[in-house]
Order: structure tokens, then C-alpha cells, then sequence
């Protein structure tokens, strides 16, 4: 194991075991919010060799992470945060919104399962163009996830970078998810995800025309006062939370 990554696990056994870690996170994460950002679930003889860590943590790991934040947060959608980001709602735990960019197919096969078991809602962020593509989920299963409880928002048409395009491109990315999101569900998120965490002040500005907020790859915890357009999001990825101790750490966002 290479030096950073075995100082990272030392250090965050040292936090951990000593309850250092939960006690810095409890007091700096008062009246604040997580947003978890996850892109794959797989079975653990499913990650393909060449398959990017920051995409994927295994089904093993999922379950940890629902098991641990089941008994100190509050699993809330999207939308909900924005309804506490604006005072209307309270929650009696830190709210903690799961969400899944692009809609790969194992969030229906693998999470979805371990979501139900535990209880817990999500946000998944749907790219329009590919669905029933190869590994994407169809619209029916989507739909079957829209009847137990899980949200779904837009992540544009086609997975372009927003912060690279023009405005009539922006334009045409955000309306038209948001047209087939109304036609195909019951009840859409109004939450939006940036593709690859790709903005400009210019899509910033666009967004508001068509959503109430919306999630970027900016790391870090929600706060009263942040501005619902550039929510952050805590990245979660297999080799830095298969362990209890890895999870504490990185949601202390100590990386
Ligand atoms: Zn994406």
C-alpha cells in the first residue's frame, strides 16, 4: 500500500477508534447538510479492471455506509434539502440526501434492493438521451423506483460539459430533460446535476430559468446560506470508504 493511502487509513483509525473523528464531525456539521454523491454499485466480481475509482463503490461497501448513516442521519431527497436550505422544513437528525448520477442500470439491480431493506430514499440524476442503453436502467424501472419512493432530476440530455457550451445549447439541454422528466414521471425532482461538474456563471444563470437548484462536484457539506445553484457534494468512492473508519474520514471531509 503506498505511503498517502496507509497514512490516511492510520490517521483514520486514530480518529475513529478514539471517537475524535464523530466528535469533530458532530460539532462541525451542526445545522448543516450532506449531499452524497455515488455514480455505480457493483457486485464486488463485477468492477471492471479499468473502471475509474471515483466511479464505483462495491455492494459490500453501499451497505455499510447505509448501516452507519441509518443510525446518525436523517436520508433525505434533493428537494428536501432545498426545502431546509429555506427554513421550511427541520429535520430532527442531519439531513443526508444519497445521490446517483447518470442512472446506470445496478442502482435498479444493486441499490435499489439495499435502499429499500434500509429504508432509505434517494436522488437519482438522469441523463435523458441514453436510457435503456447498454448498463443504463429503462424508463420502466424507472418508474418502478418512482413508485417506492426514489426521486429522479435532470443531468441534461446528452452528458455535455455546460461550463464548454453556448447559450442555445444550455438552453436545449435543460429544457428538453426537463420535458421528458415531466411526460415520463409522476412527480420530477426540480433539482438539476452539472454533468461532470462543468459550470459557468452563464449556466448558473440558465438553471434558475428551469430548475430551484441545482448539485455540482464541488467538494464540501451544505450550509444555511449556500447558494442553491452550486450545491457541493461529498464524493464517495470505493478506496477511500470500504472501511468504517475511511467513510468517517472522508464524510469529515478530510480526505
Ligand atoms: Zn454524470
Amino acid at each position: 500500500m503506498p505511503v498517502g493511502r496507509l497514512a490516511r487509513h492510520a490517521a483514520a483509525a486514530l480518529g475513529h477508534y478514539t471517537g475524535l473523528l464523530g466528535q469533530y464531525r458532530h460539532l462541525a456539521t451542526r445545522r448543516r447538510a450532506m449531499i452524497l454523491m455515488y455514480h455505480r454499485v457493483l457486485e464486488e466480481d463485477r468492477v471492471p479492471p479499468d473502471l475509474h475509482p471515483g466511479m464505483f463503490v462495491t455492494r459490500r461497501t453501499f451497505e455499510k455506509h447505509l448501516r452507519l448513516l441509518q443510525r446518525s442521519h436523517a436520508f433525505v431527497t434533493i428537494d428536501e434539502i432545498g426545502e431546509w436550505l429555506q427554513g421550511r422544513i427541520a429535520f430532527e437528525r442531519p439531513p443526508c440526501a444519497l445521490t446517483f448520477d447518470d442512472g446506470w442500470l445496478d442502482n435498479y439491480e444493486t441499490a435499489f434492493p439495499l435502499l429499500k431493506a434500509h429504508g432509505a430514499t434517494a436522488t437519482i440524476f438522469l441523463i435523458t438521451g441514453n436510457r435503456g442503453t447498454a448498463g443504463m436502467m429503462s424508463w420502466d424501472q424507472v418508474l418502478e423506483m418512482e413508485r417506492s419512493g426514489i426521486v429522479f432530476g435532470s443531468h441534461t440530455v446528452s452528458h455535455v460539459e455546460l461550463g464548454k457550451c453556448d447559450a442555445a445549447r444550455i438552453r436545449r439541454e435543460l429544457a428538453e430533460s426537463r420535458d421528458t422528466l415531466q411526460q415520463r414521471l409522476s412527480r420530477m425532482s426540480e433539482w438539476f446535476c452539472f454533468p461532470k461538474g462543468s459550470y459557468s456563471p452563464q449556466a448558473v444563470e440558465l438553471v434558475k430559468e428551469y430548475y430551484e437548484g441545482a448539485v455540482t462536484t464541488d467538494p464540501g457539506w451544505v450550509a444555511l446560506g449556500d447558494d442553491p445553484l452550486r450545491l457541493r457534494r461529498i464524493g464517495v468512492h470505493d478506496d477511500m470508504s470500504w472501511t468504517t473508519p475511511l467513510f468517517a474520514w472522508r464524510l469529515a471531509l478530510l480526505r
